[in-house]
Formats: structure tokens, C-alpha cells, sequence
């Protein structure tokens, strides 16, 4: 094996909004048109973005200060101004104040032009290129809310020269020179990846869009993913199956992240069954382990339960020797490192990367460990359904499952 690290976990805000909603529980509604060259990378954007929060009335946008010829306009639009934000240097500032609401959603038309990536953005995770055009939040190649916490429902139209397949979250419809993207789950990001000739995999449950020059890992990456859609809907997805996954492979070495069902990979060619299975299992399982505040300290709890579920899928894709292992490597990630308790009382901030997604998950095993497995699954469901997550909510549930010395000592566990 050449390099058995060339799978990197590295999730560039791995953004996980409250719940599953329906679309109109989405604070937005974007429609929009985008003209892309792909040899220029020029890009030219039209948007009717509809303001569903009708005591909202001063919004600011942001979008990459590569693009120009700003214009906002619109019968609800009362005030606008250009400008930019401490911290945010790299980005223009829109802000909109709106004429009160008289009950209807109200209107902003924002538009702009420009080259979006002039200079390469890291790990090139957005691209225009006369092959490839993979856009996401990152790049700020759309308005967004400058709260970043805001979701949007989406219906974009791209118009790009040439026949072109596509990949988002939601729905992509391509026919020659146009591309609709349409997401009617509110969503924090408009993602999506097109190619001039991405190889497919079609399979119920997931897509496979392969950008590389090779196979390799191909047929491995569908059987895990379809086993992880069977073991963990089994366990998990009673009442909310897993929607369809959407699955990009890259031929990168680093910058894979993921938007819910929709997750862009780094080159898996090498990767070992073990931690393939742990990161797929792990972003299908967000579907559920999400709905904490995740700018805080209870983000422990969107990452540890996916990487829960990555341990669910190791040990039973696997076996329980492969579970053992994917236990020992995470304890040894950690040992003899200092570091703070995963959750007490009162704490805010949130937890480094090893305490939510390697110290979190062994206790969270180890827990089950001690109250037997059932138990402990009775639990994770019923947590999973809870739209918003907090510890003290979960403590609860451990105490209603497992009985309040099991609670007690859970807690214990956490503080340590
Ligand atoms: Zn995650």
C-alpha cells in the first residue's frame, strides 16, 4: 500500500442543521440563474431570494469580493448598502433593510458577475474548470446569511455550454446547456459538482459520481455504502430512512467533507475496509446525529453518535474483530494526550477535534459496553428522534432506558 493515509477526514464545516424539515420550515427560498464560462471561470448570478421570516427586517449578506457589479433591488427592499466586515476581508458585505412585512414573504433580487475563484481556494474543493465545476458555501458563490445558521430551500438554474452531469443534495436536472438544481430540504449550503464525464454508478439508496482516472476502491465504496444503508436503517431509520446518498469520489488527497446526503470524497482507492466503512457510516449516520448546537460545546453530540454509528457499521459490515481494532486505533490517537472533559455542567465552548470525535465515541462504546447493547440502542433512538439535541436531554433519556444510577454514572463519565 503506497499510502494508507490518503483517505483524510478532514470535514470543512461539516454543517449540520437542526432537523429534518420541510421545505417550508426553510428561512429562504432561492431561486436562481447562473451563467458559468468554464474556461474563464467567469460566473454570473441572478438571484430572488424570498425572506420567509417576517420580523426579520435587516439582513446582511455575504458574498466572495471576487464578484462586482453588485445590484439589489426589489418592492420589500427599503435600504441597501455595500461594504465589509471585520474578520471577513475577503468578502463583500450586502445589507438589506426591508420595508415591514404585511403578511406575504417579501423579496430580494441580488445579482453580480465576476471570476469567483481567482485564485485557487484550498484543496481546489471549488473548482470551475472545462471539465469539473464543484461549488459549495466555501467559496461564497451564493448570498449567505452572515449568521451562517440560516437554511434555504433552492431552485437554481445553471446555465454552462456543453452536456454536463450533476450531483447536489437534492434533485439535478440536466438537459444540454442547462442544469437545474433543486433543493426542497432547507439546507445551510447550495452544493453541488458537475462533470463533463463523471463515471456513474446507479444502485437503490445511493449514486456514485467518480471523477478520477481509475476504478480503484470503486467497487468496494458501493457495497459499503449500500451495507451501511441497510445496517444502520435497520437500527436507526424506523421512522426517518436514510434518503438517497450522493456519493462524489475526487481525485484529491485531502479535503473530502460532507453535506448530509451528499458527500464529496477524497481519492478512496487505498483506503482500508475499516475506515471506509467507519466514514461512510459515520456521515449517513448525520442524518440523524445532528440537531445539537454545533458552535458549541454540545457538538459532542453530532460527532461522537456518527462516529457511534460508524462503530455500529464496523462491527456489523465487518465483525467484532474489525470493531475492536477501529476501538484501539481511536484510543491510541488519544493516549497520553491532556484532554478536557467532553461535556460538564455549564461549559460552552466548543470541544477540540479528538475529544468529539475519538474520546466521545470510546466512552459512548464503553457505556454501552457496560449496559448491554439493547439498552444502549433503546437509547440512541430515542435520542436520534429528539429534533433538537442537548446532554442534559440525553442524560434523561439514559435515565428512562437505563435507570438514574446508569445516568449518574454516565455523566461521570462524560466529565472526566
Ligand atoms: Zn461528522
Amino acid at each position: 500500500m503506497r499510502n494508507p493515509i490518503l483517505f483524510i477526514l478532514i470535514l470543512f464545516a461539516c454543517l449540520l442543521p437542526a432537523a429534518p424539515a420541510a421545505a417550508s420550515d426553510a428561512d429562504y427560498h432561492y431561486r436562481g440563474h447562473v451563467a458559468i464560462t468554464p474556461e474563464s471561470g467567469f460566473l454570473k448570478a441572478s438571484w430572488v431570494i424570498e425572506v420567509r421570516d417576517r420580523a426579520d427586517n435587516h439582513i446582511t449578506f455575504f458574498i466572495r469580493d471576487t464578484l462586482g457589479n453588485v445590484s439589489v433591488q426589489g418592492d420589500d427592499v427599503a435600504t441597501t448598502s455595500l461594504g465589509k466586515v471585520e474578520g471577513m476581508e475577503d468578502f463583500t458585505a450586502i445589507k438589506v433593510g426591508l420595508k415591514p412585512s404585511g403578511g406575504a414573504a417579501r423579496q430580494i433580487e441580488i445579482s453580480y458577475d465576476g471570476e469567483l475563484i481567482s485564485k485557487p481556494l484550498p484543496h481546489n474543493i471549488n473548482t470551475i474548470s472545462s471539465e469539473i465545476i464543484e461549488l459549495n458555501v466555501d467559496s461564497f458563490w451564493f448570498p449567505i446569511d452572515k449568521r451562517f445558521s440560516k437554511v434555504l430551500s433552492a431552485d437554481v438554474t445553471i446555465d454552462v455550454p456543453g452536456t454536463w452531469h450533476g450531483l447536489s443534495t437534492g434533485e439535478v436536472q440536466t438537459e444540454e446547456g442547462k442544469i437545474r438544481v433543486i433543493n426542497t430540504d432547507p439546507r445551510l449550503d447550495i452544493a453541488f459538482t458537475l462533470a463533463k464525464a463523471p463515471r456513474l454508478t446507479q444502485a437503490s439508496g445511493f449514486e456514485i459520481f467518480d471523477l478520477r482516472a481509475t476504478d480503484a476502491g470503486i467497487e468496494a465504496l458501493g457495497k459499503t455504502a449500500a451495507a451501511c444503508m441497510t445496517e444502520l436503517n435497520a437500527r436507526f431509520g424506523q421512522t426517518q430512512p436514510l434518503p438517497v446518498a450522493k456519493l462524489v469520489v475526487t481525485s484529491r488527497n485531502a479535503g473530502g467533507y460532507a453535506r448530509e446526503n451528499y458527500i464529496v470524497l477524497t481519492d478512496i482507492g487505498d483506503t482500508p475496509p475499516d475506515r471506509l466503512t467507519q466514514f461512510i457510516c459515520h456521515e449517513f449516520g448525520h442524518y440523524w446525529a445532528r440537531g445539537a448546537a454545533f458552535k458549541t460545546v454540545e457538538n459532542w453530540l453530532n460527532e461522537a453518535f456518527a462516529e457511534y454509528t460508524g462503530f455500529v457499521g464496523v462491527r456489523t459490515i465487518l465483525g467484532e474483530e474489525a470493531f475492536k481494532g477501529q476501538l484501539e486505533r481511536f484510543a491510541n490517537q488519544i493516549e497520553g494526550k491532556d484532554l478536557p472533559p467532553i461535556w460538564t455542567e455549564g461549559a460552552t465552548e466548543r470541544s477540540p477535534y479528538l475529544v468529539n470525535y475519538r474520546k466521545a465515541p470510546l466512552v459512548l462504546a464503553e457505556f454501552e459496553k457496560q449496559i448491554g447493547r439493547d439498552s444502549f440502542l433503546r437509547i440512541v433512538q430515542r435520542f436520534f428522534a429528539q429534533p433538537v439535541k442537548t446532554t442534559p436531554q440525553l442524560l434523561t433519556t439514559v435515565s428512562e432506558v437505563a435507570g438514574p444510577e446508569a445516568s449518574a454514572r454516565f455523566k461521570e463519565m462524560l466529565a472526566k
